[in-house]
């Protein structure tokens, strides 16, 4: 099995107790799996305690946080600047998810400024991009993810390559009523994406990470997972339990 980066966000669900039990369960679990990278994004809350308990397991879990503001600090009221997370040791930061951009007003440009500011911070951005139903509908995926990539790379040196990853979410299957993407189509449009990063940094733009995600489950996972350019999966319900998770892992 190739090396994957397999990974979950725990949107706003978990008690700090029921974080840190999951927590506790899958870093026993991770370390049957050795050929996988794991990483879990739990809600700013719980940040500190779950790095602790981490390091107390000296497990090479990795840790993000859900979002991140672009700036060291400043009068933004409610946000959590790089700095603040760096403290915590925080490895990752996840940007631009759909549900971010869909209800708490980001862009692609604040995209760019965060996927920078990560960078410059030492951090592993990672930085979701995702078609609508209606970019389906009309046939524009393809056009609307290469301009959403483009603009998150923006002044992206290629010497980050490597230090940060790509998350494809198509915004329909994300969620309770997300569909389920069909296989093919997640080869097709992670083999264009590929074709983007490669237009945007030459052959070195092979070498970014690119997770799928959205209503990946026991299912399909293994149907996504064999396919060259995906390179990891980023799941959400799915893996919100220990064991439903490692039915994953074992199922690749
Ligand atoms: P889901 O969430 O697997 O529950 O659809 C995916 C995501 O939002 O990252």
């Amino acid at each position: 099995m190739k090396k994957m980066f397999l990974g979950t966000n725990w949107k706003m669900n978990k008690t700090t107790a029921e974080g840190l039990s999951y927590t506790d369960a899958l870093t026993d679990i991770i370390s049957k799996y050795p050929e996988f990278e794991f990483f879990i994004i739990p809600p700013y809350v719980q940040l500190w305690k779950i790095r602790e308990l981490i390091d107390s397991k000296k497990s090479t879990l990795k840790l993000g946080a859900q979002n991140v503001h672009y700036e060291d600090a400043g009068q933004f009221t409610g946000e959590i600047s790089p700095t603040q997370l760096k403290e915590i040791g925080v490895d990752i930061l996840e940007i631009g998810h759909s549900e971010r951009r869909q209800y708490f007003n980001e862009t692609d440009y604040t995209v760019n400024l965060k996927t920078l500011a990560a960078l410059k911070h030492g951090f592993t951005p990672l930085v979701c991009i995702g078609d609508s139903m209606q970019d389906k509908k009309y046939g524009v995926s393809k056009e609307v993810l290469a301009r959403q990539l483009k603009i998150a790379l923006h002044d992206v040196p290629a010497d980050a390559i490597g230090k940060f990853w790509v998350a494809y979410e198509p915004v329909w299957a994300i969620g309770v009523n997300g569909i389920p993407a069909e296989a093919p189509l997640v080869n097709d449009i992670h083999n264009h994406l590929r074709d983007v990063t490669v237009e945007l940094y030459g052959e070195a733009g092979r070498g970014i990470p690119l997770l799928f995600g959205g209503s990946v489950n026991i299912d399909n996972a293994r149907q996504y997972a064999p396919f060259e350019n995906v390179n990891g999966l980023f799941i959400g319900r799915s893996a919100w339990q220990p064991d439903s998770f490692e039915a994953i892992m074992k199922s690749l």
